[in-house]
């Protein structure tokens, strides 16, 4: 590399094409096929003798992980529910073991997923909060945004991802225009399980519980971290059965359903957040997703 940078120098030309060349088309994929605003999308590298693979996807960074084939390397992103459907372009740059680069921008395009309309009817402290209520919700949010700000930079999940829980979501739940009350519009980014009070809910893949706390309009939420931004939120808990900081496993016992915060009645709400943007829990559970070199400490906080 450093040779390269010499020659950046005095001919910047002749070192772009020197060091830096353009990566085949069939050296990128991403599952799944078709993707559309509210996907997860697993993007794919497919290069010998690469070191080093980051890119760039709608302004969010990506950093590539070596699959159990070291000559292909994955990251695990997603497109926001929100986003319009369009072509956006894909950056990737691979730095191979001798110094130089590679690089490609590929154009994808994102469809419009079919999410439906709907009205709802809650108490009427959570379409007008109080003044009180309007400092809880403005504490949560620094507490929130402190919890997103802890991802690790590595992942921390390895393999498909599971549901919470062993019933069925409630269908087209994720991606809904909603109503409250009639005066207030929103996206409801997450998926609904009807569960029974009580009911089990577990850990959809391995991760680290960044945040275990009663939040005005989740109820009592746990946030969990599976690394590189990518998070997933269980909310209306009646118990908790983790704590801030602990490591848990996929399948592992997180708290107990309910129907807390601002609820119409007893559910379990799973989002799915990657970088901010929130992504379709039911997609994610599809995908056939590579073991990852997990840096796991199974050691769970005292
Ligand atoms: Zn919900």
């Amino acid at each position: 590399m450093r040779r390269c940078l010499a020659y950046s120098a005095m001919l910047p030309l002749l070192w772009l094409s020197l060091c830096s060349t353009a990566l085949r088309a069939q050296e990128v994929s991403w599952l799944p096929d078709s993707l559309s605003n509210g996907s997860p999308c697993l993007f794919s590298v497919h290069l010998q003798g690469a070191n080093h693979v980051t890119g760039t996807w709608q302004g969010h960074p990506l950093t590539f992980f070596r699959t159990h084939d070291p000559a292909t390397w994955d990251v695990l992103a997603g497109i926001d529910v929100a986003v319009k459907p369009g072509v956006y372009p894909l950056q990737i740059e691979a730095t191979l073991a001798d110094g130089t680069t590679r690089h490609t921008e590929q154009s994808i395009r994102i469809e419009e997923a079919p999410y439906p309309t709907t009205t709802l009817t809650v108490p009427e402290k959570f379409v007008a909060p109080s003044a009180a209520s309007l400092k809880i919700i403005a504490a949560d949010r620094v507490l929130k945004e402190q919890a997103f700000a802890k991802t690790s930079p590595q992942p921390l999940w390895s393999g498909p991802f599971r549901p919470p829980l062993a019933i069925a979501p409630k269908t087209d739940s994720f991606g809904t225009r909603r109503t409250f009350n009639g005066t207030l519009a929103s996206i409801h980014r997450g998926m609904d399980y009807r569960a029974k009070p009580l009911t089990p809910v577990k850990a959809v893949n391995a991760g680290r519980v960044i945040l275990a706390h009663k939040l005005y309009y989740e109820g009592n939420c746990v946030i969990i971290d599976h690394g590189q931004g990518l998070m997933t939120l269980y909310m209306h808990l009646s118990h908790f059965r983790v704590r801030q900081g602990d490591n848990v496993r996929q399948g592992q016992l997180l708290g107990l359903s309910g129907a807390t915060g601002r609820v119409t009645g007893p559910h379990l709400h799973l989002g799915v957040r990657w970088q901010g943007a929130y992504l379709d829990a039911s997609k994610l559970f599809q995908m056939e997703l590579p073991a990852t070199p997990t840096v796991q400490k199974a050691v769970p906080t005292p």
